[in-house]
């Protein structure tokens, strides 16, 4: 066995010896306990669809009880009036407590969500960048002085705003619960997230971690259930001050309408279809293999994924055939396999919701370039698929799928690129390749997304704001814009 073999095997037996510890339950209050009606729910590994354990399902019970641990938490001196400089050591604490455990917390999120191990280790080093990012902030957090006569003093002070609900989806799980965690955290809220229940295992080990530093009890609280029970009732609850969540724009809107309960604030990360748009005069196989990375990674369960693919018509032909050859190279299979590029999708639902498009875009006329076989054995796998001569009004360039299909469509000139890049109801993200500095310029500026990327695709930076345009969400996360979305802001007159 390789050296990268045999560190994956020894990552996949600490994070099975955690996982065979037994049910994993609820973090409320700062106790582990079990949901109040005695419910569990299976989780699957998707690359084996086999049992992995089982997990408390939280339901609105639980759900009150943790708003009241947070509330107190929230109020109490040990969180309140903690000075920033002892949150920036706490959220220093557990990104170190992270990097401590990058490849057991990697093992947890491949066997739970199907990931290769690789691309989670990826995620999880990012979360420890997240965390030290943000402990920056605890002491950034300002206020103003307004201009004013010289008879008063008018100053404003940046608040945190309370309880915040988090839900996150199951897509990249360790680093959508440190983005949430986080970004409350720094600002001196408390947090009450609910992870997916198709993918809740990092949350939990996640937040066992955290117990292990100075944080005050209450301050974190986790409760992993399902979306109609947990999740709605943590949307629709009156303690809760804010919701902050990422998923499909479909329960975007249904968290919208339960937030109006007591009008909480809200933020939203939602769906994406971003154009890649490749003209003729840019470094095409360097385009080429991040268009591949970029529909491929994570099997296409990416919300910022480029999976409409503009070519300029002069190359467009030349282009399918090289991404088609590249995307053959991105081998399916095992997430513990040094080799593998793809793991499985994460349920036997999404495969079959993925699967439904491949005859869909051949029923509208799109070529079949790539993919297609159906896979045989256990596990939830798809290879890449890739259409060619797409128009982008076809439902494959219209709807999010969120697995590894690509359209590639072509375009005329950089007025056709804009305009049929933003022909959509989304607009997270976007990018273009060209070596025409002022038309890279202008292209990004008229691209209607909330993150954009020239010659590259799909790189981040935790100083990065990341949001959408359209239906692609409220706020923004990352970068100084998310400190405002979970501050709010006082001013106060002083008559001198
Ligand atoms: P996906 O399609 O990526 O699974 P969803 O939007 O269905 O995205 O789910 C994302 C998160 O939202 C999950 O944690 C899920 O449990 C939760 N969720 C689903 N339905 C609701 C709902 N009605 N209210 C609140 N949360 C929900």
């Amino acid at each position: 066995m390789t050296t990268a073999t045999n560190t994956a095997q020894a990552a996949r037996a600490k994070a099975l010896e955690w996982i065979n510890l037994g049910s994993k339950r609820l973090l409320i209050g700062g106790e582990w306990i079990g949901a109040a009606s005695g419910k569990t729910f299976e989780v699957i590994n998707p690359a084996t669809e086999q049992l992995l354990c089982r997990v408390a399902e939280a339901d609105s019970a639980d759900v009150d009880a943790a708003v009241i641990a947070a509330r107190r938490a929230f109020e109490a001196p040990s969180w309140a009036a903690m000075s920033p400089h002892a949150r920036t050591r706490v959220l220093l604490k557990i990104a170190d407590k992270i990097e401590q455990h990058i490849d057991e917390l990697a093992a947890i999120e491949s066997l739970d969500n199907g990931m290769p191990l690789w691309f989670a280790q990826g995620a999880v080093t990012a979360a420890v960048d997240i965390f030290r990012y943000y402990a920056g902030w605890c002491s950034k957090v300002l206020g103003t002085t307004v201009p004013s006569d010289g008879s008063t003093l008018i100053y404003t002070l940046r608040e945190p705003l309370g309880v915040c609900g988090q839900i996150i989806p199951w897509n990249v799980p360790i680093l959508m619960a440190a983005i949430k965690f986080a970004n409350a955290l720094c600002c001196g809220n408390t947090v009450i997230l609910k992870p997916a229940e198709l993918a809740c295992l990092t949350s939990i080990r996640l937040a066992e971690l955290i117990q292990e530093t100075d944080l005050p009890p209450g301050v974190v609280n986790v409760l992993p259930g399902f979306g109609a029970t947990a999740g709605a009732a943590l949307a629709q609850h009156p303690g809760v001050d804010k919701i902050a969540f990422t998923g499909s724009t479909a329960i975007g809107k249904q968290i919208v309408r339960d937030a109006t309960s007591n009008l909480k604030k809200v933020t939203l990360e939602l769906g994406g279809k971003a154009p890649n748009v490749i003209f003729a005069d840019a470094d095409i196989e360097r385009a080429v293999q991040t268009a591949v990375k970029t529909f491929c990674g994570n099997s296409g369960q990416v919300c910022s994924a480029g999976t409409r693919l503009f070519v300029q018509e002069s190359i467009h032909d030349q282009v399918a055939e090289r991404v088609a050859q590249v995307a053959a190279t991105w081998k399916v299979g095992d997430p513990f396999a040094a080799d593998t590029r793809l793991g499985p999708l994460i349920s036997a639902k999404q495969r079959d919701r993925v699967w439904s498009y491949l005859g869909a875009g051949q029923d509208e006329g799109a070529l079949l370039r790539a993919g297609g076989n159906a896979w045989t054995g256990p596990g939830y796998f798809v290879e890449p698929v890739v259409f060619h001569n797409v128009r982008n009004g076809m439902k494959i360039a219209q709807e999010e799928i969120f697995g590894p299909v690509l359209s590639i469509i072509p375009f005329k000139d950089e007025e056709d690129a804009v305009l049929q890049g933003n022909d959509t109801t989304y607009g997270l993200s976007a990018a273009v390749w060209t070596r025409n500095i002022s038309r890279a310029h202008k292209v990004v500026r008229a691209l209607k997304a909330g993150r954009l990327w020239i010659n590259t695709f799909g790189e981040s930076d935790p100083a990065m704001a990341f949001g959408g345009y359209k239906q692609s969400g409220w706020g923004r996360e990352f970068g100084q814009e998310s400190i405002e979305a979970y501050t709010q802001s006082k001013s106060i007159m002083v008559r001198l």
